[in-house]
């Protein structure tokens, strides 16, 4: 197959036009000030070789499979050529991470190779684990074939979820090993070298203001934030007074109210980040950075992934909404020298608050079957039943939509009831009595609720089985691609993609491998429920 990848991709680089650049160009290890970006080419690898890629991105920016086929796709997006056009830079940003003010940041690891425009939408391409920046501190700059693969794949299964999200359009392997120590405990292996290509309109983060105000660099917030707003938040602009304070409130105002979407959207799959720092909040809105985020297996609130957090839990599930509210402060107190007020700044926070609660009751209420939730305490007393005993979050809602709710109520008067449900809970034949009384309990009256709003079965089940996915990007499941992928074997890689390109549909041949609960080797082995920030 013939390729014109050379000739394809028209590159516009507005972010390196408009804002300005680090005026050194060596590349070592510095604090970077007066600059939104560093330019820094990705360092060459040794042998690029393709692992996957991601066809609906790729027709997003105009390519085709024969040019992600091509043997220059793997050495374009490996970091070995640039395409004309191509202007690569590292931004620098800065973030609090765990609750702590920690300086300059950046791209250590990153590097955009520019913004390309297709059919009227510009994405900027950014290579991940391509080396050295003047961001990288005392770190290597590079990415493991195990971390790269959880990107690729967790971006993809969060779009097709209707999740806002950075995408990804590739990962090559670089034919080179890179040393880490998974579990900081003074025992590093060699493990291969990828490379993840990822796509967004914008990389900008809460971080990116919070290093110039942190720096007293006034006129680089207003200019970054101007920027930002022409490029990102357009239709807020009516034309006469751009820069002005209505115009910075209102963009605040939606960026409150994007984090608000994507923190509920979060709630409702069970995806737990893992790494909420500022530095790893879109100002987009949209979830970025896959480290060693992870999805709810049994349903508990508690739970966060990340061995690194496992003494505090701080960006444990149930905590994500309040950490998204706390990062929307950070971003407040950034911004406000554009403000010298903080009345408008206050009123975006507000926003946040009303509109993540009432969007997660409305979240809660469709994914319990409601058009409308007239009754709060249904999903109250459910949540607060389910973490008592282990059941899959995924399976129990996609279960309960099969629950006929046209049966008489009175099917619903004793445990026996909950029979369909057995199958999501780890231990079902364990259960308490009492609690078995209690579950069904709530069931008879979640059903009695339903059946007063006149729902027919039908479209009760319809409702809740397009807001809850049957498949999710299981723990363990990516960790089995991650073993194969390791022995040189991408095939599951692959059909993994494909599976959560349709995590709504029911897929039955793919229902035994992928839609299950997890095995019990899983439970606590190392990157199926455990995970560092090591990658
Ligand atoms: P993260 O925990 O991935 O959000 O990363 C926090 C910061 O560390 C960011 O500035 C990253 O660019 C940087 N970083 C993480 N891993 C590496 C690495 N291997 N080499 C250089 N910088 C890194
Ligand atoms: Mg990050």
């Amino acid at each position: 197959m013939s390729s014109q990848l050379k000739s394809k991709l028209k590159f516009d680089n507005r972010f390196v036009n408009a804002l300005p650049v680090d005026i050194e160009r060596e590349i070592f290890p510095r604090q970077v000030f007066n600059a939104c970006y560093s330019l820094v080419n990705p360092t060459a690898v040794k042998a690029p070789q393709r692992v996957a890629y991601s066809l609906e991105v790729a027709e997003e920016i105009g390519l085709t499979v024969a040019d992600c086929e091509s043997d220059l796709f793997a050495e374009v997006f490996a970091g070995n050529q640039l395409l004309p056009g191509m202007q690569p830079y590292a931004m620098c940003y800065g973030g609090h991470q765990f609750g702590y003010w920690a300086g300059q940041l950046g791209d250590g690891r990153a590097i955009n190779l520019g913004e390309v425009s297709h059919r009227n939408k510009r994405q900027t391409l950014q290579l991940k684990g391509s080396g050295l920046t003047p961001y990288s501190r005392s770190a290597d700059g590079l990415a493991v074939l195990r971390s790269s693969v959880r990107e690729f794949l967790c971006s993809e299964a969060m779009h097709h979820l209707g999740i806002p999200t950075t995408r990804a359009l590739s990962i090559i392997l670089t034919g080179e090993s890179v040393a880490r120590d998974m579990f900081y405990d003074g025992h590093p292996q060699l493990e291969p070298g990828a490379v993840v290509c990822r796509v967004s309109p914008s990389f900008i983060r809460f971080g990116s203001f919070q290093i110039l105000t942190s720096r007293k660099e006034f006129d680089l917030l207003k200019q970054l934030a101007d920027f930002t707003i022409q490029e990102h938040f357009s239709h807020l602009l009516d034309g006469q007074n751009e820069s002005s304070l209505s115009l910075y409130a209102r963009w605040f105002e939606e960026v409150c109210l994007k984090t608000a979407e994507l923190i509920t959207h979060w709630q409702r799959v069970g995806f737990v980040h893992g790494v909420m720092n500022t530095d790893n909040m879109s100002i987009l809105g949209e979830t970025i950075d896959y480290g060693p985020y992870g999805w709810l297996d049994a349903y508990d609130p508690q739970w966060t992934p990340n061995t690194t957090d496992a003494e505090h839990r701080r960006y444990r599930y149930s905590q994500q909404p309040e950490i998204a509210l706390w990062n929307l402060n950070q971003l407040a107190n950034a911004l406000y020298p554009l403000f010298n007020d903080e009345k408008p700044l206050q009123q975006g926070l507000d926003l946040y608050c009303k509109a993540f609660n009432q969007g997660w009751h409305e979240m809660m209420g469709q994914k319990l079957g409601f058009r409308a939730l007239s009754s709060p305490e249904i999903v109250t007393d459910l949540l607060s039943l389910l973490p008592e005993a282990e059941v899959d979050m995924t399976l129990f809602y996609r279960q309960l939509a099969d629950i006929n709710i046209e049966k008489p109520l009175a099917q619903f008067d004793n445990p026996q009831c909950l029979a369909p449900l057995s199958s999501a809970w780890y231990h079902f034949d364990a259960l308490s009595a009492d609690y078995k009384q209690r579950f069904s309990n709530w069931l008879r009256a979640y059903v009695q609720q339903l059946q007063q709003t006149g729902m027919s079965q039908a479209d009760k089940s319809a409702l809740m089985n397009s807001v809850n996915p049957k498949y999710i990007l299981r723990n363990y499941l990516s960790q089995q691609a991650i073993d194969l992928a390791e022995q040189g074997d991408f095939s599951m890689v692959t059909e993994l993609l494909d599976v959560v390109r349709k995590p709504y549909a029911e897929q039955p041949d793919k229902e035994d491998r992928f839609a299950q609960k997890r095995p019990d080797w899983a439970r606590s082995k190392a990157g199926c429920s455990m995970l560092s920030c090591s990658s």
